[in-house]
Protein backbone atom coordinates (compact mmCIF):
# COMPACT_ATOMS: atom_id res chain seq x y z
CA UNK A 1 0.00 0.00 0.00
CA UNK A 2 0.77 3.42 -0.23
CA UNK A 3 0.15 6.54 2.26
CA UNK A 4 1.51 9.31 3.97
CA UNK A 5 3.43 9.62 7.58
CA UNK A 6 1.36 11.90 9.58
CA UNK A 7 2.94 11.45 13.00
CA UNK A 8 5.90 9.39 14.58
CA UNK A 9 6.03 8.46 18.37
CA UNK A 10 8.94 6.63 18.85
CA UNK A 11 9.56 4.12 16.66
CA UNK A 12 5.89 4.03 15.59
CA UNK A 13 4.92 5.67 12.35
CA UNK A 14 1.12 6.68 11.62
CA UNK A 15 0.46 5.90 7.69
CA UNK A 16 -2.68 7.74 6.72
CA UNK A 17 -3.94 5.67 3.65
CA UNK A 18 -7.48 5.54 2.11
CA UNK A 19 -8.69 7.65 4.43
CA UNK A 20 -6.87 5.03 7.32
CA UNK A 21 -4.57 5.34 10.14
CA UNK A 22 -2.40 2.19 10.45
CA UNK A 23 0.44 1.87 13.02
CA UNK A 24 3.38 1.18 11.24
CA UNK A 25 7.35 0.12 12.01
CA UNK A 26 9.85 0.62 9.84
CA UNK A 27 11.89 -2.36 8.31
CA UNK A 28 15.15 -3.02 9.71
CA UNK A 29 17.10 -2.33 6.48
CA UNK A 30 16.18 0.99 6.28
CA UNK A 31 16.82 1.84 9.44
CA UNK A 32 20.36 0.44 8.49
CA UNK A 33 21.30 1.89 5.24
CA UNK A 34 23.89 4.37 4.69
CA UNK A 35 22.61 7.01 3.37
CA UNK A 36 20.33 7.33 6.35
CA UNK A 37 22.86 7.69 8.38
CA UNK A 38 22.92 11.37 8.79
CA UNK A 39 19.77 11.42 10.09
CA UNK A 40 18.42 11.11 13.58
CA UNK A 41 15.05 9.28 11.96
CA UNK A 42 15.35 7.81 8.31
CA UNK A 43 11.56 8.76 8.44
CA UNK A 44 9.72 11.79 8.48
CA UNK A 45 6.53 13.42 8.81
CA UNK A 46 4.97 13.98 4.99
CA UNK A 47 7.05 11.21 3.80
CA UNK A 48 5.45 8.88 1.42
CA UNK A 49 6.00 5.48 2.11
CA UNK A 50 5.14 1.44 0.73
CA UNK A 51 4.19 -0.90 3.32
CA UNK A 52 2.26 -4.03 3.72
CA UNK A 53 -0.04 -4.86 6.23
CA UNK A 54 0.63 -7.65 9.13
CA UNK A 55 -1.53 -10.16 9.93
CA UNK A 56 -2.22 -8.58 13.43
CA UNK A 57 -3.25 -5.04 11.43
CA UNK A 58 -0.51 -3.28 12.14
CA UNK A 59 1.94 -1.94 9.13
CA UNK A 60 5.28 -2.76 8.33
CA UNK A 61 7.51 0.17 6.10
CA UNK A 62 9.43 -0.95 3.12
CA UNK A 63 10.18 2.14 1.80
CA UNK A 64 10.33 5.89 1.73
CA UNK A 65 9.84 7.65 -1.42
CA UNK A 66 12.64 10.62 -2.47
CA UNK A 67 11.82 13.83 -1.12
CA UNK A 68 10.98 17.12 -3.28
CA UNK A 69 12.18 18.58 -0.19
CA UNK A 70 12.60 18.32 4.06
CA UNK A 71 12.57 20.85 6.62
CA UNK A 72 15.56 20.02 9.53
CA UNK A 73 17.45 21.15 12.04
CA UNK A 74 21.20 20.27 12.87
CA UNK A 75 23.14 22.07 15.26
CA UNK A 76 26.71 22.21 15.76
CA UNK A 77 25.97 19.99 19.17
CA UNK A 78 24.19 17.36 17.77
CA UNK A 79 25.95 14.59 15.30
CA UNK A 80 22.76 14.06 13.45
CA UNK A 81 20.20 15.61 11.46
CA UNK A 82 16.43 15.88 12.71
CA UNK A 83 13.80 15.83 9.45
CA UNK A 84 10.72 17.71 11.09
CA UNK A 85 9.03 17.30 7.74
CA UNK A 86 9.16 16.12 3.99
CA UNK A 87 7.63 17.17 1.13
CA UNK A 88 6.28 20.43 2.19
CA UNK A 89 4.85 23.83 0.57
CA UNK A 90 5.49 25.96 2.78
CA UNK A 91 6.86 27.00 6.12
CA UNK A 92 4.74 29.83 8.36
CA UNK A 93 6.99 31.25 11.14
CA UNK A 94 4.26 32.21 13.73
CA UNK A 95 4.95 35.01 16.49
CA UNK A 96 2.95 36.63 18.71
CA UNK A 97 2.32 40.70 20.29
CA UNK A 98 2.24 40.18 24.07
CA UNK A 99 3.89 37.04 25.48
CA UNK A 100 6.49 35.30 24.34
CA UNK A 101 7.80 38.05 23.05
CA UNK A 102 8.49 38.76 19.42
CA UNK A 103 11.62 37.44 17.97
CA UNK A 104 13.05 38.52 14.82
CA UNK A 105 16.40 36.61 14.96
CA UNK A 106 14.53 33.19 15.63
CA UNK A 107 12.50 34.32 11.77
CA UNK A 108 15.48 35.17 10.51
CA UNK A 109 16.86 31.92 11.00
CA UNK A 110 14.02 30.08 9.73
CA UNK A 111 13.59 32.24 6.73
CA UNK A 112 17.23 31.49 5.53
CA UNK A 113 16.49 27.81 6.16
CA UNK A 114 13.30 28.08 3.68
CA UNK A 115 15.30 30.08 0.73
CA UNK A 116 18.28 27.08 1.26
CA UNK A 117 15.21 24.70 0.44
CA UNK A 118 13.37 27.26 -2.01
CA UNK A 119 10.12 26.69 0.16
CA UNK A 120 8.14 29.83 0.40
CA UNK A 121 8.22 31.28 3.79
CA UNK A 122 5.61 33.55 5.64
CA UNK A 123 5.09 35.04 9.16
CA UNK A 124 2.05 35.03 10.83
CA UNK A 125 1.81 37.57 13.90
CA UNK A 126 -1.18 35.98 16.01
CA UNK A 127 -2.67 37.78 18.63
CA UNK A 128 -3.28 41.06 16.82
CA UNK A 129 -5.72 41.74 19.72
CA UNK A 130 -2.68 42.91 21.85
CA UNK A 131 -1.17 44.83 19.39
CA UNK A 132 1.12 48.01 20.28
CA UNK A 133 2.49 50.81 16.81
CA UNK A 134 6.03 50.95 18.93
CA UNK A 135 5.90 46.65 18.05
CA UNK A 136 3.73 46.94 14.99
CA UNK A 137 6.32 49.84 13.07
CA UNK A 138 9.12 47.85 14.74
CA UNK A 139 8.67 44.68 13.08
CA UNK A 140 7.45 46.35 9.93
CA UNK A 141 11.02 48.43 9.42
CA UNK A 142 13.01 45.43 10.30
CA UNK A 143 11.56 43.34 7.04
CA UNK A 144 10.60 46.51 4.90
CA UNK A 145 12.96 45.05 1.84
CA UNK A 146 13.58 41.74 2.87
CA UNK A 147 10.33 40.58 0.40
CA UNK A 148 8.80 38.22 3.63
CA UNK A 149 4.78 38.65 3.61
CA UNK A 150 4.21 39.34 6.99
CA UNK A 151 0.41 38.69 8.21
CA UNK A 152 -1.67 39.98 11.38
CA UNK A 153 -3.80 37.44 12.86
CA UNK A 154 -5.94 37.24 16.11
CA UNK A 155 -6.81 33.66 16.92
CA UNK A 156 -8.84 35.11 19.95
CA UNK A 157 -11.07 37.16 18.00
CA UNK A 158 -11.21 36.15 14.69
CA UNK A 159 -9.48 38.58 12.50
CA UNK A 160 -7.16 37.65 10.11
CA UNK A 161 -8.42 33.86 10.52
CA UNK A 162 -10.06 34.21 7.07
CA UNK A 163 -7.04 34.87 5.17
CA UNK A 164 -4.74 32.52 6.99
CA UNK A 165 -7.47 29.91 5.59
CA UNK A 166 -6.64 31.23 1.96
CA UNK A 167 -3.39 31.20 2.41
CA UNK A 168 -3.32 27.60 3.90
CA UNK A 169 -5.99 26.84 1.42
CA UNK A 170 -3.55 23.91 -0.66
CA UNK A 171 -0.30 22.07 -0.02
CA UNK A 172 1.00 21.16 2.98
CA UNK A 173 2.33 24.03 5.21
CA UNK A 174 4.49 23.90 8.50
CA UNK A 175 3.87 25.62 11.35
CA UNK A 176 6.85 26.98 13.38
CA UNK A 177 7.32 29.10 16.35
CA UNK A 178 7.80 29.24 20.29
CA UNK A 179 5.26 27.53 22.16
CA UNK A 180 2.83 30.17 24.04
CA UNK A 181 2.17 31.99 20.51
CA UNK A 182 -0.64 30.05 20.05
CA UNK A 183 -0.42 27.64 17.12
CA UNK A 184 -3.12 25.60 18.19
CA UNK A 185 -4.81 28.05 18.40
CA UNK A 186 -4.63 28.99 14.93
CA UNK A 187 -5.49 25.98 14.21
CA UNK A 188 -8.54 25.32 15.70
CA UNK A 189 -9.77 28.92 14.42
CA UNK A 190 -9.06 27.35 10.87
CA UNK A 191 -9.96 24.11 11.06
CA UNK A 192 -12.52 23.99 13.85
CA UNK A 193 -13.26 20.43 15.07
CA UNK A 194 -10.20 18.95 14.49
CA UNK A 195 -9.84 19.85 18.84
CA UNK A 196 -6.21 20.59 18.94
CA UNK A 197 -4.67 21.41 22.88
CA UNK A 198 -3.79 24.32 23.87
CA UNK A 199 -1.41 24.96 26.07
CA UNK A 200 -0.90 27.70 28.82
CA UNK A 201 2.08 29.91 28.28
CA UNK A 202 3.36 29.17 31.62
CA UNK A 203 2.93 25.81 31.31
CA UNK A 204 4.80 25.24 28.52
CA UNK A 205 8.13 27.14 29.12
CA UNK A 206 9.91 24.82 30.88
CA UNK A 207 10.04 22.44 27.20
CA UNK A 208 13.22 20.80 26.25
CA UNK A 209 14.51 20.98 22.58
CA UNK A 210 14.15 17.66 21.55
CA UNK A 211 10.44 17.56 20.83
CA UNK A 212 10.33 16.64 17.20
CA UNK A 213 8.47 13.57 18.23
CA UNK A 214 5.36 15.46 18.47
CA UNK A 215 5.58 16.59 15.37
CA UNK A 216 1.85 15.37 13.70
CA UNK A 217 0.04 16.41 9.99
CA UNK A 218 -3.50 17.67 10.28
CA UNK A 219 -4.82 16.77 7.31
CA UNK A 220 -7.93 18.72 5.93
CA UNK A 221 -8.34 17.01 2.72
CA UNK A 222 -6.06 14.97 0.45
CA UNK A 223 -3.01 17.35 -0.28
CA UNK A 224 -3.80 19.88 1.89
CA UNK A 225 -2.71 20.11 5.84
CA UNK A 226 -0.57 21.50 8.43
CA UNK A 227 2.25 19.88 9.90
CA UNK A 228 2.23 21.78 13.84
CA UNK A 229 6.01 21.76 15.17
CA UNK A 230 5.97 22.40 19.03
CA UNK A 231 7.81 24.81 20.74
CA UNK A 232 10.81 24.59 19.07
CA UNK A 233 13.81 27.03 20.23
CA UNK A 234 16.50 26.48 17.78
CA UNK A 235 17.52 25.87 14.39
CA UNK A 236 20.86 25.48 12.90
CA UNK A 237 22.35 26.84 9.86
CA UNK A 238 25.24 24.33 9.74
CA UNK A 239 24.99 23.22 6.35
CA UNK A 240 25.89 27.26 4.84
CA UNK A 241 29.17 28.59 4.12
CA UNK A 242 29.64 32.18 5.62
CA UNK A 243 30.12 33.22 2.14
CA UNK A 244 26.60 31.92 1.06
CA UNK A 245 24.63 33.54 4.07
CA UNK A 246 23.72 37.15 2.24
CA UNK A 247 22.02 35.03 -0.54
CA UNK A 248 19.42 34.38 1.85
CA UNK A 249 18.78 38.09 2.83
CA UNK A 250 17.41 39.48 -0.64
CA UNK A 251 17.91 43.16 0.78
CA UNK A 252 21.46 42.27 0.77
CA UNK A 253 22.06 40.01 -1.97
CA UNK A 254 20.84 42.74 -4.39
CA UNK A 255 23.70 44.78 -3.49
CA UNK A 256 25.94 41.81 -4.20
CA UNK A 257 28.98 43.15 -6.25
CA UNK A 258 28.85 46.23 -4.95
CA UNK A 259 31.51 46.30 -1.92
CA UNK A 260 35.60 47.28 -2.58
CA UNK A 261 35.81 42.95 -2.12
CA UNK A 262 34.25 40.75 -4.40
CA UNK A 263 34.21 38.34 -1.26
CA UNK A 264 32.68 40.84 1.08
CA UNK A 265 30.91 39.45 4.04
CA UNK A 266 30.10 42.56 4.87
CA UNK A 267 31.28 42.03 8.52
CA UNK A 268 34.29 43.99 9.16
CA UNK A 269 35.60 44.65 5.57
CA UNK A 270 36.24 48.11 4.42
CA UNK A 271 34.35 50.34 1.67
CA UNK A 272 31.53 47.80 1.90
CA UNK A 273 27.65 48.65 0.31
CA UNK A 274 25.84 47.00 2.72
CA UNK A 275 27.10 48.71 5.95
CA UNK A 276 26.62 51.98 4.18
CA UNK A 277 23.01 51.15 3.36
CA UNK A 278 22.68 50.76 6.75
CA UNK A 279 24.76 53.36 8.31
CA UNK A 280 22.65 55.39 6.00
CA UNK A 281 19.20 54.01 7.43
CA UNK A 282 18.12 52.20 4.03
CA UNK A 283 18.35 48.55 5.76
CA UNK A 284 17.40 48.22 8.61
CA UNK A 285 20.28 47.90 11.83
CA UNK A 286 18.71 45.21 13.96
CA UNK A 287 18.31 42.82 10.96
CA UNK A 288 21.73 43.51 9.95
CA UNK A 289 23.06 42.86 13.75
CA UNK A 290 20.98 39.51 13.42
CA UNK A 291 22.76 38.81 10.38
CA UNK A 292 26.23 39.04 11.66
CA UNK A 293 24.67 36.86 14.91
CA UNK A 294 24.33 34.25 11.96
CA UNK A 295 27.34 35.06 10.41
CA UNK A 296 29.63 34.73 13.10
CA UNK A 297 28.42 31.05 14.87
CA UNK A 298 28.74 29.70 10.76
CA UNK A 299 32.72 31.38 11.52
CA UNK A 300 32.85 29.84 14.39
CA UNK A 301 31.40 26.98 13.26
CA UNK A 302 33.57 26.44 10.24
CA UNK A 303 36.76 27.17 12.61
CA UNK A 304 36.13 24.19 14.98
CA UNK A 305 35.40 21.91 12.06
CA UNK A 306 39.35 22.48 10.49
P1 LIG B 1 0.90 27.05 21.04
O1 LIG B 1 1.74 26.56 22.17
O2 LIG B 1 1.72 27.83 20.05
O3 LIG B 1 0.11 25.98 20.39
O4 LIG B 1 -0.10 28.15 21.66
P2 LIG B 1 -1.62 27.97 22.14
O5 LIG B 1 -2.55 27.90 21.01
O6 LIG B 1 -1.66 26.86 23.14
O7 LIG B 1 -1.87 29.38 22.87
C1 LIG B 1 -1.05 29.84 23.95
C2 LIG B 1 -1.79 30.87 24.79
O8 LIG B 1 -2.04 32.05 24.03
C3 LIG B 1 -3.16 30.38 25.27
O9 LIG B 1 -3.33 30.85 26.61
C4 LIG B 1 -4.13 31.06 24.34
O10 LIG B 1 -5.38 31.27 24.93
C5 LIG B 1 -3.44 32.38 24.05
N1 LIG B 1 -3.81 32.91 22.71
C6 LIG B 1 -3.83 32.22 21.54
N2 LIG B 1 -4.22 33.02 20.53
C7 LIG B 1 -4.46 34.25 21.05
C8 LIG B 1 -4.87 35.51 20.51
O11 LIG B 1 -5.12 35.69 19.31
N3 LIG B 1 -4.95 36.55 21.37
C9 LIG B 1 -4.69 36.43 22.70
N4 LIG B 1 -4.81 37.53 23.47
N5 LIG B 1 -4.31 35.26 23.27
C10 LIG B 1 -4.19 34.18 22.46
ZN1 LIG C 1 30.06 44.24 1.92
Amino acid sequence: MNGKIIKIYGRHYNVLAGGRVFDCSLRGAIRRDERMKRFSDPAAVGDKVEFDILDDGSGLITSICDRRNMFSRKDSSSRKEDVIAANIDRIVVIQCYGEPRLNPRFVDRILVRGMKESVETLLFINKSDLADDFTRGYIQRYYALSGLRIIEVSALDGSGIDDVRELLGNGISVFTGYSGVGKSSILNSVYPGLELRTTDVSESTGKGRHTTTNVQLVMRDEGCGVIDTPGMREFGLMDIEPEDLQDFFPEFAKLRGRCRFSECTHDHEPQCEVKDHVERGDIDEDRYISYLNILNSLKEYRARRY
